[in-house]
This record gives C-alpha cells, sequence and structure tokens, in this order.
C-alpha cells in the first residue's frame, strides 16, 4: 500500500510539475491522486473494515442470491446444437469470397439458413415456425421444458429486482456512517470493497432462434430474430398447449404455468413460502418462486395442488437435496 501511495504521489508531482503552464489542470490532477490516496486509505481503515465485517452475512445472502439467479439462467430446452455431435462444413464456391452477405451466414446453435419466403414467415407467424424448423413438437415434455423456462426466468426476473431491492437496502443501512466522498465518487468499489458480487443484468440466457436467407449472389440477405423472453414463451406455452389439445380432441386436464398461473399461485399461498413461512411482508425484497410440490421430472403436474410458494433459499435447498 505504501508502494502504491508513493507512486501516486510521484506521479502527481509528475504531472504537476509537467503543467505549470496551466494551473487549472494542475489542480485538476492533484485533486484526483489525493482522492486516490484518500480512497485507498479509508479502504484500509479500521473503521471500513468494522462496517464490512458486521454486514458481512447480508452480503453472503445477496451474493448467494446471486448465485441462485445464475443457476437458474441456465435452463435449456435442448435445442443447442453442439449436443447433436460435430461436423466440418465448407462452402468452396468461388463468388463465397467475393460476396459480403455470405460472410453473414452464422453457423451457430439455433441460426437456421433458409429461403426467403421462409424467413419472411417467421415474421408473420413467429412461433409455428420457430416449432416447424428447430423441430419443437405439439407434446407435454416439449411444453413442460417451455413451462419450467418460464418458470425459472421469471424468478430471474424478480430476483434481478430482489437483489437490486436487497442491495440498496444494505447500502442505504451504513451510508451515514460512510463519508460523503466515497459514496459519491467510489459507489463502484464500495461496493466490490464491501463483497459485493457483480450483477449480470443482461438478459443473453433468453433463448433465441434466428431465420436467415442470403441471395444466391449473396447481396440480398433478410434474417429474423425470435427471442424467447416472457412474453414469448407465454404465447408458446399456450401455443404447444393448443396443438396438443388438437391432437387429443380433448381439454388438458392440468392447467399451464403461465405468468397468470405463478401469479395466482403467489396470490393464492398470500405471498409466503410454505416451508419456512417467511414472506415479503416480513422481507420486502424476498425472492418468492413456484414449485412443482412432486417436481415434473418425477412425473408431477402442473395441477394448482402440486403448486406452492418456495421463498428461493428454500427451494434452492430443496433442489440442492433432489440434485444429490
Ligand atoms: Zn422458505
Amino acid at each position: 500500500m505504501v508502494k502504491r501511495i508513493a507512486l501516486y504521489v510521484l506521479l502527481a508531482l509528475v504531472a504537476a510539475a509537467s503543467i505549470t503552464a496551466a494551473p487549472p489542470i494542475a489542480v485538476v490532477i492533484i485533486a484526483f491522486f489525493a482522492f486516490k490516496i484518500y480512497e485507498l486509505v479509508y479502504f484500509r481503515s479500521a473503521k471500513f473494515m468494522a462496517i464490512k465485517n458486521r454486514i458481512s452475512a447480508h452480503i453472503q445472502d445477496c451474493n448467494d442470491l446471486n448465485d441462485h439467479i445464475e443457476e437458474l439462467k441456465v435452463t435449456h430446452i435442448g435445442t443447442d446444437m453442439t449436443r447433436r455431435g460435430h461436423s466440418d462444413y465448407h462452402d468452396n464456391s468461388k463468388w463465397n469470397f467475393k460476396r459480403s452477405g455470405f460472410k453473414k451466414i452464422a453457423n451457430a446453435p439455433n441460426v437456421c439458413n433458409c429461403s426467403r419466403i421462409v424467413c419472411d414467415g417467421s415474421r408473420k407467424d413467429p412461433l409455428r415456425y420457430v416449432c416447424k424448423y428447430f423441430g419443437f413438437k405439439a407434446d407435454e415434455p416439449t411444453l413442460a421444458k417451455f413451462e419450467t423456462m418460464l418458470n425459472n426466468f421469471t424468478a430471474v426476473e424478480d430476483g434481478k429486482k430482489s437483489l437490486t431491492g436487497e442491495k440498496n437496502d444494505i447500502l442505504a443501512s451504513i451510508s451515514q456512517e460512510v463519508p460523503f466522498l466515497i459514496r459519491k465518487f467510489s459507489k463502484k468499489l464500495l461496493e466490490k470493497k464491501l463483497g459485493f458480487k457483480d450483477i449480470d443484468f443482461s438478459d443473453t440466457y433468453y433463448p433465441s432462434f434466428k431465420f436467415q436467407y442470403v441471395s444466391a449472389g449473396g447481396n440480398a440477405s433478410t434474417e429474423n430474430t425470435i427471442v424467447m423472453d416472457i412474453p414469448n414463451l407465454n404465447a408458446m406455452v399456450n401455443y404447444l398447449n393448443d396443438g396438443i389439445k388438437r391432437k387429443k380432441s380433448a381439454a388438458g386436464q392440468r392447467a399451464l404455468m403461465t405468468s397468470a398461473l405463478r401469479k395466482h399461485i403467489l396470490e393464492r399461498d398470500n405471498y409466503t413460502c410454505r416451508q419456512c413461512g417467511i414472506s415479503t411482508y416480513a422481507e420486502p425484497h424476498l425472492l418468492l418462486e413456484v414449485d412443482h410440490i412432486i417436481p415434473v421430472s418425477k412425473g408431477g403436474m402442473t395441477t394448482e395442488d402440486n403448486l406452492q410458494v418456495l421463498c428461493w433459499r428454500c427451494n434452492r435447498t430443496k433442489g440442492a437435496k433432489l440434485s444429490v
């Protein structure tokens, strides 16, 4: 630490000396380095360490929730082409070297290189085309996969809000003790030094399906991307269910895991975990999840009496036990 301070002092002096012709700039630079030194000293101080130690259990809880959310993001529907084996494809056509349009063709998972008619059609009727060209059948296992995805990804979205709320509450609880300058100018570093893991707010975990057309000459190209976000997942669950009903020519006996059903179960259980009894009334930023009492993987159905509200902590424990 002493070395780093010495380095900063040296840099500040060099900077100041080199721009004596422009004193206002020198003042800014010196102030910057002075602040950096202050920051360094503060984050090593006993006072800061005491705050950090006092709230470490809360931060650990936040980080556990963060890990839980990251685990939920990894919900697969089994369309990842890397699971279907490898091959080595080359297009040696001569025009391939000249026409830049072909460079856009992605040989990535979930890309369908198709005719223009198919690409345009996928725009008008996205889910039907996704099912047809990416091989999703209207059957119970497929439907269940999309329902799980909807359920888990909604928990991720809710979880991000819970996590932000919980983190802000923790930061607010110590704001009186942390110096103003640190709170104002070192917010990110403060969070890091306290031990918070970064929250990933991106939604790149939503699977997406791309239809891509490139003309024979390579000049014309269109593409259409369908992202399986929450609205599309709701639509997909209903679409697959309609397909199943048509085949069976009888209405399905079970409920559909949609956003509407999740909301209904949360209201029915009064936003209270059926395992440990904690509720959003007691913990406003609590992440609640809708859980199958008998898991789908063990033959459990999506019926109201097989669904319950669990807090993320209980659901995480249950998941860990089941996977052993
Ligand atoms: Zn619980």
